[in-house]
């Protein structure tokens, strides 16, 4: 039997939007054209493929867009599409529109969409974009890279004016279950303490003894980095430095500034590979697949497989991490603690 050419797919973005995700659909569009295959924007997620809410891509539409932070297409999260009856009007616009296959750029949630629409007939490939970089069947999302420089930059800052002050900043990122975020901008600052959720941490030994060493070696000014999802956030943390040190502590959180700006050359490139793959993918008739990135190299993999892998916190940076913060010192080779002096 002879396959099915594939016409028309359709590119959306889901869930938090993540510097990147523009030249995704630009590769996913340009990848599209040039195997001459018709390629249509679905704005708003999955609500935008309930309400049938499209716009035609060309060259024209995309050009100029890697550099572009945020999604042209907008994002969106759809109560409506996790009930049978709005994916059946998802289903509807896919076939009013004539869409053969879909390319959605997102996290976990959307992938699990997007399985839901497999089971509907609709051939469907994913991409992760999510500056958390939590999706487990790849090392790297799209925007992880952008958000690290992001947050590095106003921690930068930041740390001009605490070392003026000599204070104590406790900055929390993004990363409501996941601390990669946390744990690399932490390595790349030289944080005094980085605490992540995935880790129970104790305040005496993970953040106040580091402290401590750090001004017993002559700093004056320090810097915590907290992800979001640990347990009370930045604030809590902070009581609890003020509580034991009296130094003064203050709490900035950088929130959604870490979602904008324009994607890094990491993130641009990332983005065009993968883009490119999963339409390759779609045009080859394959479906259910997630684009990945493993030991360097673009692959894909079944969807249920990448659903049903659990991400652990990236060992290596760990350890890195409280080798260079001080946590994990051999007792004797650091300098004396205050309560030892
Ligand atoms: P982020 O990592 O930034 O949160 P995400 O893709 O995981 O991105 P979600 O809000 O979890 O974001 O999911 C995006 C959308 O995918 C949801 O609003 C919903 O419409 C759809 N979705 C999520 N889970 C399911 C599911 N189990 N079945 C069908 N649709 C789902």
């Amino acid at each position: 039997m002879e396959e099915k050419k594939v016409r028309r797919i359709g590119v959306f973005t889901s869930g938090g939007d993540a510097p990147g995700m523009n030249a995704a659909i630009r590769a996913v569009t340009r990848t599209a054209l040039h195997m001459g295959i018709e390629c249509i924007g679905i704005r708003r997620g999955y609500h935008g493929l309930i309400n049938c809410d499209v716009v035609p891509l060309d060259l024209g539409s995309v050009s100029g867009l890697s550099r572009q932070g945020g999604t042209m297409l907008y994002s969106a999260r759809s109560k409506e599409f996790m009930t049978p009856e709005g994916r059946e009007k998802a289903l509807n616009t896919c076939k009013l529109l004539g869409i053969d296959g879909l390319v959605g750029i997102g996290g976990d949630g959307t992938f699990r969409g997007l399985l839901e629409l497999s089971k509907l007939g609709i051939s469907v490939v994913g991409i992760p974009g999510t500056i958390d970089n939590d999706i487990s069947c790849s090392s790297y999302t799209i925007g992880f890279d952008t958000a690290c420089n992001t947050a590095l930059d106003s921690i930068d800052k930041l740390r001009d004016t605490m070392q003026s002050h000599e204070r104590c900043s406790v900055v929390e990122v993004m990363g409501r279950h996941a601390g990669h975020l946390a744990l690399y901008v932490g390595v790349a600052c030289g944080a005094t303490a980085v605490i992540v959720p995935e880790r129970p941490f104790d305040a005496e030994q993970d953040i106040l003894e580091p402290i401590r060493r750090a001004r017993l070696n002559g700093r004056t000014h320090f810097m915590v980095i907290v992800a979001e999802g640990v347990e009370g956030g930045a604030y809590a943390v902070a009581d609890q430095i003020r509580a034991a040190t009296a130094l003064d502590t203050r709490v900035t959180v950088l929130g959604h500034v870490q979602r904008g700006g324009s994607p890094s050359s990491r993130d641009r490139v990332t983005a065009t590979y993968m883009g490119y793959e999963a339409v390759k993918l779609l045009a080859e008739g394959e479906s259910g697949r997630v684009i990945c990135l493993q030991n360097d190299q673009y692959v894909d993999m079944d969807i249920n497989e990448a659903l049903s892998m659990k991400k652990e916190l990236d060992m290596q940076t760990y350890t890195v991490m409280r080798i260079m913060t001080g946590v994990d010192h051999a007792p004797d080779t650091v300098r004396p603690s205050r309560s030892d002096a």
